[in-house]
């Protein structure tokens, strides 16, 4: 037995030495100390011997036993460390290749901020389609049958469609306003939600106008609501996308789905009301337009607007973005130039 005990050391020592991967090194570990590993068969013999050599093989079994639990441990430490040796052909110093990521457009930033502050109130957020009819972008929303805005000159109407009327003259959305009756013809009132997106004008650009621009509407309609709760909401969505009070003034305005209607201008943070480009130089810039919800809008909609009012207000993202950032040209943030768009990472 002491002869058959030595020749497993050899053949063990041999054999740990020769595993050259760890897995190589696991299998060598499982015939040696395994459940049917040669070791582990000289213990199961143990208390079958001669009472007097017991205790003596006993001890040499499990001194050989600890002998290669050992070995196994310092050889896969030495397999470890090489594995993690560099080549001699590696060049530490050569500058690694920067992992490209993207970025946020800085009016999906200002939209995404609009929308968080907005959930925050307990509004919903309402998505609808670029493509709209002259029903849900005119007729819908009290703009008279002679309106100028109807006229190509201002609105992209789809091709095939310039003869239809009503819901059958499609054209890209003008404004957002139309979404509103969607909604409301779709969802039970109390209504609290915003319908952010894109609206299509046919204009001549400049500093502060863009034929695509993003807008984002807001609309409460409940059957009684204060005026100074809108005024507060609009203030506390203001002070939160730019961290800090901003000037606001509202004066009179008119546009055919409101009455009463509003402007609501901020300070110009461009120039800080010096007067500058952006602002025309009078240090204030129109930045929502809005007012209780025409009577003619709400019936539109499918709701009594003698039980029913409301306040809706359409803020202008992308001058917004411009007042965040101080920048005086609106056409920068569509010009798709990295070099000015990384700017906003
Ligand atoms: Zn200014």
């Amino acid at each position: 037995m002491q002869d058959r005990l030595e020749a497993i050391q050899r053949d063990g020592e041999s054999k740990i030495a020769a595993a050259a991967t760890i897995a190589q090194l696991q299998d060598v570990k499982a015939t040696l100390l395994g459940k049917q590993g040669s070791v582990t068969g000289m213990l199961k013999e143990i208390p079958g011997l001669e009472p007097s050599t017991r205790a003596q093989m006993g001890r040499s079994v499990n001194t050989l036993k600890d002998h290669f639990t050992s070995l196994i441990e310092a050889r896969r430490e030495e397999i470890s460390i090489k594995a993690a040796e560099v080549q001699k052909d590696f060049d530490l110093t050569v500058p690694g290749v920067m992992p490209r990521s993207g970025a946020l457009h800085p009016i999906t930033q200002m939209c995404y901020d609009l929308d968080d502050t907005f959930r925050s109130l307990g509004f919903e957020i309402f998505r609808e389609s670029d493509i709209t009819s002259e029903l849900y972008a005119f007729d819908n929303l009290n703009f008279p049958p002679d309106h100028p805005a109807r006229e190509s000159m201002d609105t992209y109407w789809l091709e095939k469609h310039e003869a239809g009327r009503g819901g059958d003259r499609l054209c890209l959305r003008p404004h957002l306003t139309g979404a509103s009756v969607r909604y409301i013809q779709t969802h039970e009132p109390p209504y609290r939600f915003v319908y952010p997106g894109r609206a299509y004008r046919n204009e001549s650009t400049d500093a502060r106008h863009e034929r695509a621009f993003f807008q984002y509407e807001a609309l409460i309609v409940d059957k009684e609501i204060a005026f100074s709760a809108g005024k507060v909401m609009i203030k506390s969505i203001l002070s939160k996308v730019f961290g800090r009070d901003v000037p606001v003034r509202m004066r009179v305005g008119f546009f055919p789905f409101v009455e009463p209607g509003f402007e609501i201008d901020m300070g110009c943070l461009v120039c800080g009301g010096a007067g500058c480009s952006v602002c025309k130089q009078v240090g204030w810039i129109e930045i929502m337009p809005g007012g209780t919800p025409h009577p003619n809008v709400l019936s539109a909609a499918g709701l009594d607007p003698d039980v029913f009012t409301g306040f809706y207000v359409n803020i202008g993202l992308d001058r917004l973005v411009m007042m965040r950032y101080g920048v005086d040209d609106i056409r920068l943030f569509r010009g798709a130039d990295l070099r000015f768009l990384n700017q906003f990472r």
